[in-house]
């Protein structure tokens, strides 16, 4: 079911200021993927979120669910959240302590009064499905987290919703199930066909579970693409930053040459992937951490730089080393194993398909 969201606004006021939450959002939420909207804490993910629901009013625009108008203020069209055909996941599960697993997972049939033999076949399929067999008459207390949020995404799907939509439902995980839960999540969501729209500010949860990410910034979508796309053909200097660790520098394009794109910045002349960005225009070089290939010593070649090791972390599998060149610091992830020093110096080949050039 495709989601059509078009100039939506919003805006609270708060203590006497207005914030605008959403400023103009277009947006096409293509059937059966999972889309993510990714951005900073404030960017005005869960108030599109909650407009798409009917939890929350616009101020204008209008949003469609699978063709049909389900708000519009032109057109005075409002229809209610339980009539969207919307299933949600929080980040608190707000699934119920004092009753069981079945009851929860039961909860929005019974509430339609549907006949109990209808109901319990339901539950039980969907139960089958999130793998909580067994487990029906359990208190949803005792269960972990990762089989709470599970109880959580059943209770939304039992119903067979239209589109599915969760509000950072694996904040409340630790680190090692967060990713287990999240592996789960995708191969649930890829058996069924289902819209599933995603909120995170996590961005390798969302790079890891999304087909496609909009990436969210005061209000407003800035890029929407597939996780690689966004990761490594970035348009935007926010969307680079904020999709992954980078070395961002100031750059000016001095001209293209051989399939390539040359710029002049702090590390001298580089040479970059190809870009469309005109002679003479500002740019800003994104490099990512795990492309820069650092050796120890002074080795000469063609996109070298030259510096000297300022600290190395040791991070697990890989050691995160800083090299400062003139009067930059750049980020690289180098193998443990390989021979760098504090204090010695240290060469960086730039690869320049790995050179990428966003607008400054
Ligand atoms: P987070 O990741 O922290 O949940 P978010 O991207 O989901 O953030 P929203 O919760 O949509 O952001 O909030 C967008 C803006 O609107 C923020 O500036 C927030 O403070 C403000 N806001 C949200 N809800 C209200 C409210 N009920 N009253 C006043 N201001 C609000």
């Amino acid at each position: 079911m495709e989601i059509r969201v078009t100039g939506l606004t919003k805006h609270y006021v708060s203590e006497g200021r207005s914030v605008k939450a959403l400023d103009g959002v277009d947006l096409t939420i293509p059937a059966n993927r999972i889309f993510t909207l990714l951005g900073p804490s404030g960017c005005g993910k869960t108030t599109l979120l909650r407009c798409i629901v009917g939890l929350e009013t616009p101020d204008d625009g209008e949003i469609r669910i699978g063709g049909e108008l389900v708000w519009s203020r032109a057109r005075g069209i409002a229809v209610p959240t339980e009539r969207r055909g919307l299933g949600m996941v929080f980040q608190t599960y707000a699934i119920w302590p004092h009753m069981s697993v079945f009851d929860n997972v039961a909860y929005p049939l019974t509430v339609r009064g549907l006949p109990r033999a209808q109901i319990a076949a339901k539950v039980a399929e969907v139960l089958r499905f999130v793998q909580l067999e067994g487990m029906e008459r359990r208190p949803a207390t005792r269960l972990s987290g990762g089989q709470q949020q599970r109880v959580a995404l059943a209770r939304a799907l039992v119903a067979e919703p239209r589109v599915i939509l969760f509000d950072e439902p694996l904040s409340n995980l630790d680190a090692k199930l967060r990713e287990e839960t999240r592996k789960e999540l995708r191969r649930f969501l890829g058996q069924l066909d289902i819209t599933a729209i995603y909120v995170t500010h996590d961005r390798v949860e969302a790079l890891a579970l999304s087909d496609s990410i909009a990436v969210m910034r005061a209000g407003r979508i800035v890029e929407i693409g597939a996780p690689r796309q966004i990761y490594f053909q970035a348009r935007h200097r926010f969307v680079a930053d904020f999709i992954g660790r980078a070395n961002l520098i100031d750059a000016t394009v001095r001209g293209h040459a051989g399939g390539a794109t040359q710029i002049d910045c702090a590390l001298g002349s580089i040479t970059c992937a190809p870009s469309g960005h005109a002679a003479g225009s500002p740019v800003t070089l994104c490099l990512r951490p795990e492309f820069l290939q650092v050796r120890g010593g002074t080795v000469e070649g063609a996109n070298v730089v030259h510096g000297q090791v300022e600290s190395i972390d040791f991070v697990g599998e890989v050691n995160e080393a800083e090299i400062r060149v003139g009067g930059m610091l750049l980020l690289a992830r180098t193998a443990p194993d390989a021979e760098l020093a504090v204090g010695s110096p240290a060469s960086i080949a730039l690869a320049p398909e790995h050179c990428l050039l966003v607008a400054a």
